[in-house]
């Protein structure tokens, strides 16, 4: 098993940087939460924790004791940059080598793959997430709040999600995480706006189905269920078609 610590910068009374109507720490749970999302669904022998999943306020020590009394693999911090300029960047501290530098090297080249942003550069700092820190860490920094066209795309649900899947890759490549065999995934609803799963899926807890919501090739998925045996989701499929939803069968 693989211990991925995600740490969404900032939070609760320290919003992080703010620019063009956004707010860092907003955005970074953002990007934390979806990545959990791929990481836990999509990959198998995997298990992640994060340092919060709200808008709370954690202290830089409580976030890395968390992530050393859990004995995490990993600590990866995701933050949006401010001051001006434009693009990603990565950091791990000064001097610490291999594997390190390597997962560093994936996680970076998947994000800018993923993303398109300009490259700033591999780089070094001495931040307390990263020296505090008793595993492998790296704080990413994914464009800047205050450059509008950061910002716009910062603002688009499908490019949060690339930026997710830019790092789940890179983790992908450094840990040899394996994806999970094909499933029959039983879906109920996919659209265009994330609020109009999150509703549908609501619905469907209420008439006690296990749903999650899954961002997708530009589409949020509405899924109450995933087996490696087709009758299995037949089934599943059967009992929502009579509690009123519009079930389908998926292998993608
Ligand atoms: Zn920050």
């Amino acid at each position: 098993m693989v211990k991925i610590f995600i740490d969404p910068g900032h939070g609760g009374t320290d919003s992080g940087a703010t620019g063009n109507g956004l707010q860092e720490k907003a955005v970074t749970l953002e990007i934390a939460l979806a990545l959990r999302t791929i990481l836990t669904n999509e990959y198998e022998g995997v298990s992640v924790t994060m340092s919060r999943t709200s808008d709370k306020t954690v202290s830089l020590t409580e976030r890395t004791d968390a992530a050393n009394s859990w004995g995490a693999d990993y600590f990866l911090s995701i933050h949006i940059n401010s001051g001006g300029g434009t693009g990603f960047e990565s950091y791990i501290y000064p001097g610490v080598g291999a594997p390190t530098s390597t997962y560093q090297s994936a996680v970076h080249t998947q994000v800018i793959q993923a993303s398109g942003f300009n490259d700033r550069g591999k780089k070094t700092a001495n931040f307390h997430v990263l020296r505090e820190t008793s595993m492998p860490a790296i704080l990413t920094e994914n464009g800047f709040v205050d450059t509008s066209a950061d910002a716009n795309k910062l603002k688009t649900a499908s490019f949060i999600e690339s930026l997710a899947r830019g790092h789940a890759k890179g983790l992908e490549q450094a840990f040899g995480l394996k994806k999970k065999a094909d499933l029959y995934k039983v879906q109920i609803g996919a659209f265009k706006v994330k609020a109009n799963a999150d509703a549908l899926a609501a619905d469907a807890e209420s008439k006690g189905f296990d749903a999650i919501v899954l961002p997708k090739g530009g589409l949020f998925k509405v899924q109450i269920g995933a087996f490696s045996s087709r009758d299995y989701a037949e089934a599943l499929a059967a009992r929502a078609e009579k509690a009123g939803f519009d079930a389908f069968i998926m292998q993608d």
